[in-house]
């Protein structure tokens, strides 16, 4: 088998990059080791920032986004019973965010991939990338029991965290920088509406709490744990009254309850594998990075990567000049670090470490009220958050 953008992965980056390269006339084809229903039922982020919205619609992969998403103009931050909301809007030239769950933007973008003859396989596992140095790369892969070669103009790695492309990257030319937090997410679904029309990150002596939502009808929340914590010792009840415990404030806002649909725990590192490029070997996403959760920054950074390679592909094609392909690592790295910073910012002051000290508590609340008082420090968390620019 023959394409010019061999790409290995069904995320959302894999999927994205698939659909902008279709669109540009540019030929590929994605393996990927799990089958469709898992693709599109793995819960995972739910906030896209205004430039992945932005991309989503220029692709023509929007219509149901615009149907069904919940925009969203701010979040409120809640510390010492307080609440304070966070207009972005109002702090970034009219930025915002929208709230659609990633497994319907990977619905979305399979669709579509399916509907213009693909190829996208499934139950196709990569299980080596060779050649990353000569002009024809290829992708060795397991599909319906045989294997078989897909060779390559350019191969791209979307293959996550657990992913074989990083291997391509020899160990002497790649850097990696990481960080485990001692806590997780234990993160619930349930059918109930949200308690509050805007996302709620609370900073409590317990633990940290998030109450979020992925439609008017269900809500997401999640609870700061120990690391290695089991979903299943946590009973919905004692959920439900440790969200009201950690989300409490002075006013008479409640908490609305209602039967847990789904349970687990995700475990919160920082990660990032440097270079992004070896040869015609390209790393997109979570095969290059990983931040927590607490800045809904994943999702985002993996659209941010397949749009910079997808220009470098088409002003290759059209100019002959290959210097965005060359800037690649570069040019998403920039944006990454900026994406850990600002992760790593929203972790430390929103997380009870386990050895946190009374010193460290005040420093916390000390943050927050910096963001509730100065707009300086207001505008730094919504510009943050809605999103660094695309190149
Ligand atoms: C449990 C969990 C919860 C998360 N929650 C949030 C959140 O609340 N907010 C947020 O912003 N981000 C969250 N994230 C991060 C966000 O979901 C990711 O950043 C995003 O999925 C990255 O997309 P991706 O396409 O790079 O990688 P992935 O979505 O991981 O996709 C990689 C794909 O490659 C496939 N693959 C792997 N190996 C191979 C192989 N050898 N051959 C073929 N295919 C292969 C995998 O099956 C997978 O489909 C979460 C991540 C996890 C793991």
């Amino acid at each position: 088998m023959r394409t010019t953008v061999g790409i290995i992965g069904a995320g959302p980056a894999g999927l994205l990059l698939a659909r902008l390269l279709h669109n540009a006339g540019i030929d590929s084809v994605v393996l990927e080791s799990r089958d469709r229903d898992y693709v599109e039922h793995r819960q995972r982020a739910g906030i896209l920032e205004q430039g992945t919205v932005d991309v989503l619609r220029e692709a023509g992969a929007a219509a149901r986004m615009d149907r069904e998403g919940i925009g969203h103009d701010g979040i409120e931050l809640r510390f010492d019973r307080r609440r304070h909301r966070v207009d972005f809007p109002a702090l970034t030239g009219g930025r915002s965010v929208m709230v659609y769950a990633q497994t319907e933007v990977c619905k979305d973008l399979i669709a579509l991939q399916l509907a213009a003859g693909g190829p996208l396989l499934f139950e196709a596992e990569a299980l080596a990338v060779e050649g990353a140095e000569t002009p024809s790369p290829h992708v060795r892969f397991r599909h319906q029991g045989r294997e078989d070669v897909l060779e390559c103009d350019y191969v791209v790695g979307c293959d996550g965290f657990w992913g074989v492309a990083r291997k391509a990257v020899p160990a002497d030319v790649s850097r990696v920088f990481e960080r485990t937090y001692p806590f997780g997410w234990l993160g619930i679904l349930a059918d109930v509406p949200p308690s509050h029309d805007e996302l709620v990150y609370a900073r409590h002596d317990r633990g940290f709490a998030l109450l979020s939502m992925r439609s008017p009808t269900v809500t997401r929340a999640y609870l700061q744990v120990p690391a290695g914590t089991d979903a299943a010792d946590w009973s919905d009840e004692e959920i439900w009254d440790e969200l009201d415990r950690r989300l409490e404030t002075d006013d008479a806002w409640t908490l609305k309850r209602g039967p847990v649909t789904a349970k687990s725990v995700t475990p919160m590192r920082s990660h990032v594998h440097e270079p992004m490029r070896h040869g015609r070997v390209f790393l997109a996403g979570d095969a290059a990075h990983i931040v927590p959760p607490t800045g809904a920054k994943g999702l985002n950074l993996a659209v941010g990567d397949v749009v910079t390679l997808a220009r470098a592909l088409v002003e290759l094609r059209d100019t002959g000049s290959d210097a965005r392909l060359e800037a690649y690592s570069a040019t998403c790295l920039r944006r990454v670090w900026q994406a850990e910073r600002f992760s790593y910012d929203m972790t430390t002051m929103l997380h009870r470490a386990p050895d946190a000290t009374g010193f460290d508590d005040r420093v916390q609340l000390a943050r927050l009220d910096r963001i509730a008082t100065a707009r300086s420090a207001e505008t730094d968390l919504a510009e943050g958050y809605t999103g660094f620019p695309l190149d």
